[in-house]
């Protein structure tokens, strides 16, 4: 076994040198081409696609006449009406009547429109009718070690490897390529959860800052509408409409626009963070020529 170990370690190591050159390469002309600089001098537009939840026959949780379905549509077409007064702002909606949607067709939606980020609108309920509040959520982590067991796949495959000597030594430059390009999904899947996760924490700031009922959390969930989406993706929950006071507000137009308002500062905000997250890595570019 050690033996082998120290044959396997160099061939390794040779595999993520080729990674690391592939990926500096990729990175390279990703960061540093002139129409990268050209573009990211001036802040772009944000694109938010909002996810009215629900809709038709499904309409969500409900309570007597309530129904979630329609108060989502209803919050989400004055959220659009807010973000589209904004020329910073480019916004789309997955519905705008009350019409069913499978989850996968609202991903589908929001990838085809290349929006920038995904916003679905929901609302609570539970049998507990003191639940009460507002809460964020956003796509769950990814397990911290995944560069790690990425490693310890490859040289799992070595020790395999050596079990059935027939595998040809030039298969190996595919072998590179497709790796190269789980790296790459990794890294945009990470960018994406970075972002999705910022988003959150802009809205639960803004919304904490207005005065919007109950307590306020960011939560993580396996919400399929933000698991698989290719784009920074959160769901809100804008409260329970089982809360005796808190299900009759929502259904009241002032409170309505109060989340409105408190959701699209949120907006603004992460959009203000990323920008200037997109300016300093320009000015670090600079200095780095
Ligand atoms: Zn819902």
């Amino acid at each position: 076994m050690t033996g082998h170990r120290k044959l396997a370690i160099p061939a390794v190591l040779q595999i993520f040198l080729a990674h690391v050159l592939l990926l500096a390469t990729l990175l390279g002309q990703l960061f540093f081409s002139p129409r990268a600089n050209a573009e990211a001098s001036a802040p772009q537009t944000l694109h938010v696609m909002i996810d009215p939840g629900h809709g038709g026959t499904d309409t969500g949780a409900s309570r007597g006449v309530i129904k979630e379905s329609e108060i989502a549509l209803k919050v989400a077409l004055k959220l659009a009406e807010e973000v589209r007064s904004d020329s910073r702002f480019k916004v789309s909606l997955t519905r705008t009547t009350d019409r069913k949607l499978s989850l996968p067709a609202r991903t589908k939606i929001a990838e085809d429109a290349k929006a920038d980020v995904f916003l679905s609108v929901h609302l609570n309920s539970s049998t507990d009718t003191r639940a009460r509040g507002f809460e964020v959520y956003f796509q769950n982590q990814l397990p911290a070690d995944e560069e790690a067991m990425f490693l310890v796949g490859r040289e799992h495959e070595e020790e395999t490897g050596a079990l059935s000597p027939e595998i040809p030594e030039k298969a190996e430059p595919i072998s590179v390529q497709t790796d190269l390009k789980r790296i790459l999904e990794d890294l945009h899947r990470n960018h994406r959860i970075i972002n999705a996760s910022e988003l959150a924490k802009r809205l639960i700031e803004s919304v904490s800052r207005g005065q919007v009922s109950g307590r306020h959390q960011i939560r993580q969930a396996p919400f399929q509408v933000v698991q698989n989406i290719a784009i920074p993706s959160v769901l809100v929950e804008l409260g329970f409409i089982t809360h005796p006071q808190e299900g009759q507000r929502l259904l009241e137009d002032d409170y309505q626009k109060l989340l409105v308002t408190n959701l699209f500062q949120g907006l603004v905000k992460y959009k203000e963070t990323i920008d200037k997250d997109a300016a300093e890595k320009l000015k670090l570019q600079a200095s780095a020529q």
